[in-house]
């Protein structure tokens, strides 16, 4: 299984869409293309599915489906003096294997692939067929998995290792959307790289770095001059915990808004949002018992002649997306920016009685020896949401750090290790 990682990991699977005439680029291709390959060794029969949108592999016999989701891209490594290392040359220490994508997915994807060859090689006859579903564009718009649906037979029930441990029985709604509006303001800016992350850095270039700097350091936000003009510093993070990060595009408008320099989204910024990782302002108190509050993050701007903001929000799951559109559409547009949605993901909500939420709890509870963590809800986003009678399950441990997104990407061999033990024995009772 270390060894199959390590393989996949090397293979920087970021999505480059229609590169070298595949659907997500090349090296997304070769991540599928090996990942087929190694459960075809493993004994499973595989397919290649819609010119590379996605894969599986499947075993077992009977007429009801067990679905394991997971994915094979990758999002970017971001700046790569921040790492350590080589992101796509992973290297083990410490008992960590670094590299993107050890966490998120290829990681938990070999770690439950593996697992069911364990129970291949204990002679184990499975009841229901098992299908692994490989997904080649989970980081940006789930085209992969929008295929497969259109195309393919869907499982009955399933679980999608892309997550945290335990069970994961509800994820908050996911909108991406962007705002915009002609710039009328003559400034040039850009930063950040994509709606989920928390942007770790921008560079501003104009000429008012010097009031620029003085601002900064009244605020007490962290910066660095280079060649090129003034880098704000944040901390990068997934946007499902923009409250775990530090926003450089935020700290950088609220500097530059204080020293006169407008426009309609840095306005927009610096007074309706802020550093404020839950947009209070806008959306008011916003959360609910299952899923905790609204998280908001500002992922990218773009200010040429026309602006544009990238953002990514995670709406509890007891909550009308459309009364947050027009809450914010209504907000933006106090500043000349136009709503326009990117994209939708509807939250999963499972009950606590759902058998795929008792199941896969004992299984966890006998085998982690965790017995006190609850079933978990969550705001990041599964392919659990694809199918029904679905969840996320692990890989990650509870109290194992999450660094997916993040430089320095790394996986928990001993927690792993443990997973396969827990995904072995929850595919046995799922498919008896
Ligand atoms: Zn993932």
């Amino acid at each position: 299984m270390k060894a199959a990682l390590v393989d996949l990991v090397r293979i920087p699977s970021v999505c480059d869409e229609g590169a070298g005439g595949f659907p997500f680029g090349e090296a997304v291709d070769q991540a599928l293309r090996k990942a087929l390959q190694i459960a075809g060794e493993l004994g499973f029969k595989t397919h290649y599915g819609d010119g590379g949108y996605y894969g599986f592999a499947e075993i077992g016999e009977g007429k009801e489906m067990l679905g394991i989701l997971g994915h094979l891209d990758v999002v970017p490594p971001g700046k790569l003096t921040d790492w350590d290392r080589n992101p796509f040359d992973p290297i083990e220490m410490d008992g960590m294997l670094y590299g993107r994508g050890t966490q998120d997915d290829k990681g938990p994807l070999l770690a439950s692939l593996y697992a069911v060859k364990a129970l291949m090689d204990a002679g184990v006859k499975f009841n229901k067929r098992i299908r692994f579903i490989f997904g080649t564009d989970e980081e940006s718009l789930w085209r992969c998995i929008n295929r497969y649906t259109a195309n393919e037979e869907m499982p009955d029930f399933g679980f999608s290792p892309d997550s945290r441990f335990p069970v994961t029985y509800a994820e908050k709604g996911l909108l991406q959307l962007r705002l915009e509006g002609i710039n009328e303001s003559g400034i040039r800016l850009t930063g950040g790289s994509a709606f989920n992350a928390v942007p770790d850095m921008i560079l501003y270039e104009g000429e008012r770095q010097d009031d620029l700097a003085d601002k900064l350091d009244q605020l007490g936000f962290e910066y660095e001059w280079n060649e090129d003009g003034i880098e704000v510093k944040g901390k990068a993070t997934h946007a499902m915990v923009p409250e775990e990060g530090i926003n450089a595009i935020a700290r950088l408008c609220i500097a530059l808004k204080a020293i006169g320099i407008e426009s309609k989204a840095i306005n927009f910024i610096a007074q309706e949002i802020g550093e404020d990782p839950n947009a209070t302002r806008i959306f008011g108190d916003c959360a609910d018992e299952p899923s905790g509050k609204l998280k908001f993050n500002v992922g990218k701007i773009e200010l040429g002649l026309v602006e544009q903001l990238s953002i990514d929000s995670r709406i509890p799951v007891t909550v009308s997306k459309e009364e947050m559109v027009s809450k914010l559409s209504a907000a933006a547009a106090k500043y000349g920016l136009e709503y326009k949605e990117f994209d939708w993901l509807a939250p999963i909500y499972l009950p606590l009685d759902h058998f795929m939420v008792t199941t896969l709890m004992n299984v966890y509870r006998q085998y982690s020896g965790d017995t006190v963590t609850p079933p978990r809800s969550s705001g990041g986003a599964t392919y659990a949401r694809a199918i029904k009678n679905c969840v996320a399950f692990g890989a990650l441990t509870f109290d194992e750090s999450m660094t997916e997104h993040q430089p320095n990407e790394r996986a928990d061999l001993k927690n792993l290790y443990k997973s396969m033990e827990i995904y072995a024995q929850a595919v046995y009772e799922l498919t008896r």
